[in-house]
């Protein structure tokens, strides 16, 4: 029997029956009409924000990167909980201006920006996060034709990065940002054409559960910007010390102590250096805050045994849950937190895999965990869904078409 990821706090059992908030999911799919379901808790993601401002000190501000999850509902409550948000196209763009969120609070990043996307923006007032001295000439171009005033940061693909992280995204050459060296020079350009001119965003790496490599990351960042800031002889408005908090999706994880993390930036906000003293600062999570409070559920439509071993079919698969499955960013396969929603609770009876309705072998939520024995009509929860699920996956692969998504 393989171990399943720990099942993360907030959900309960209901006479044997998964609950969330005070609902079973059985209730939850009837409501929604049927399985796959993405089911986010708004409970849970204004816990996980009120933790986080517990944890960290006042003048750092928190913002949502939406990739993690822009599910309409989930932003409209994000918007009254966060501080500002991090987009990374002009679709992302698009769906926060449309729910009404001021331009103000959003800060646009990501490599190969479109002149249609930066135009967006800077009509918006958005803060573009440049990625190159390319892009900052053509959105620089395309203000003056618009004949507005860009808000401009860059990107700093950062000299180091954050240690244990799942997803590398700075030390060496990079897609993501400009090389460190070269800040300078684009940060007086920018100030010289007259654009606002609005700081660093720096993004060393996402999924770390290690409060100290946040701790050294953080250490970093702050040192890169106060140097960088210095050597481009501009005040520094604002600082993105970018985020990767991330939660625990695997056996033994263990969830990151953002105390901690709050505590040894709180010590380092004591003692600035004079390129930062009037800075503002903000953290870009995604995960952290949405991932915890997303439970997919999938119905089981087969049971079958193929020698010796159960499989649980379902109707859900990789097509919402690349993630689960082991094909987004994992190089060894390990279970993801799982359960039978309908026998909550329930002893181990059987060493079962849990596999979705596509016809490929990449089509597994669970290999070979311990689970009570479950029939066709049994629900699966696959927890830590609120993070790239729904829209990190293939959902038109072999036809399946999406998932259902609600919040409550
Ligand atoms: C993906 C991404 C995030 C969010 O990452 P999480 O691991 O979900 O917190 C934040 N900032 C940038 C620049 C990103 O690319």
């Amino acid at each position: 029997m393989k171990p399943l990821g720990p099942i993360p706090h907030g959900f309960n059992d209901k006479d044997g029956i998964l609950s969330i908030g005070s609902k079973d999911v059985r209730e939850l799919v009837r409501e929604a009409g049927g399985t796959p379901l993405f089911v986010y808790s708004r409970q849970m993601v204004a816990d996980r924000v009120a933790l986080l401002r517990r944890a960290l000190p006042e003048r750092v501000h928190v913002h949502y990167a939406i990739k993690a999850n822009p599910f309409p509902a989930l932003l409209q409550a994000m918007s009254e909980l966060v501080d500002g948000f991090d987009v990374a196209s002009g679709g992302e763009l698009q769906k926060l201006l449309e729910l009404g969120v001021a331009a103000g609070r959003i800060s646009f990043a990501g490599p190969g920006k479109r002149d249609a996307e930066l135009a967006a923006a800077l009509a918006a007032g958005a803060t573009l996060n440049l990625e190159s001295e390319a892009e900052a000439e053509r959105a620089l171009r395309l203000a003056g034709e618009l004949g507005v005033t860009a808000r401009m940061a860059i990107r700093v693909n950062p000299d180091f990065d954050l240690k244990g992280s799942g997803m590398k995204m700075g030390g060496g050459a990079k897609p993501f940002g400009l090389d460190a060296e070269r800040v300078p020079a684009l940060a007086r350009r920018i100030a010289a054409a007259g654009a606002e001119w609005r700081g660093f965003h720096i993004f060393a790496g996402s999924q770390a559960i290690s409060a100290d490599a946040i701790i050294e990351a953080q250490a970093r960042t702050l040192a890169l910007a106060a140097r960088l800031a210095s050597e481009s002889g501009l005040a520094l408005p604002h600082l993105n010390l970018g985020g990767g908090f991330g939660i625990p999706y695997f056996p033994g994880d263990a969830p990151l102590d953002v105390m901690a993390v709050g505590a040894a930036l709180a010590e380092r906000m004591a003692d600035l250096p004079p390129e930062l003293a009037q800075t503002e600062f903000c953290v870009e999570l995604g995960r952290y805050l949405v991932g915890e409070a997303g439970v997919y559920l999938t119905t089981v439509i087969d049971r079958k045994v193929s020698h010796g071993e159960v499989f649980l079919v379902c109707d859900g698969g990789m097509h919402h849950q690349l993630a689960a499955s082991g094909n987004f960013g994992t190089v060894v396969r390990r279970n993801y937190p799982v359960a039978i929603a309908t026998r909550f609770g329930a002893p181990v009876e059987e060493e079962a895999s849990v596999v979705g309705c596509l016809c490929t072998p990449l089509d597994r939520l669970a290999d070979k965990g311990g689970f009570p024995r479950a029939e066709p009509g049994d629900l699966v929860a696959v927890f830590c869904a609120g993070a790239y699920g729904a829209t990190a996956s293939p959902m038109q692969f072999l036809g399946q078409g999406p998932a259902r998504e609600i919040m409550v």
